[in-house]
């Protein structure tokens, strides 16, 4: 932390208080001129490193999910604001969770139950990849599910 009066670069701290928010205000000393002054640090929520079905992990692509969701909303009255909609609250379940990764399941639940909620064809569509209803019976327990939920 610079020195706001004299620009050298190390301080000592004298006092540290959190506020209810996670932020952190330190009260510090210049070394070198002795000026006081404060800083305040806010922590920002970090994303989770995504883990792949195979192992490897990959950083969290909202373009990516968006696409795929799209996808699945083709041709479904659901409007591109809910479809941001959907990633930012994707992106911001898997930054509450507190979590240096998650595996994509995660993330493809995440997805589904949300769109379970907005178009329920975008979600048929969506659980036939992503839950891997290879045939028409597995789609009609889904579906089932579905009209009785
Ligand atoms: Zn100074």
């Amino acid at each position: 932390m610079r020195c706001p009066y004299c620009q050298h670069s190390d301080s000592k701290v004298i006092d540290t208080t959190h506020d209810s928010h996670g932020g952190i205000r330190r009260r510090r000393e210049c070394k070198r001129c002795k000026a006081r002054f404060s800083s305040f640090e806010r922590p920002i929520l970090a994303t989770p490193l995504i883990v792949k079905q195979n192992g490897t992990r990959e950083e969290f692509n909202p373009e990516k999910l968006e696409r795929g969701i799209r996808i699945a909303c083709a041709k479904r009255p659901v409007s591109a604001e809910d479809i941001e909609r959907l990633v930012g609250q994707v992106e911001s379940d898997l930054q509450k969770l507190g979590k240096a990764e998650v595996s994509s399941r995660v993330v493809g639940d995440l997805t589904i139950n949300g769109l379970k909620e907005l178009d329920q064809i975008a979600y048929i569509r969506y659980a036939i990849v992503y839950l891997r209803l290879h045939d028409l019976h597995a789609l009609q327990n889904e579906i089932n599910r579905l009209l009785e939920g």
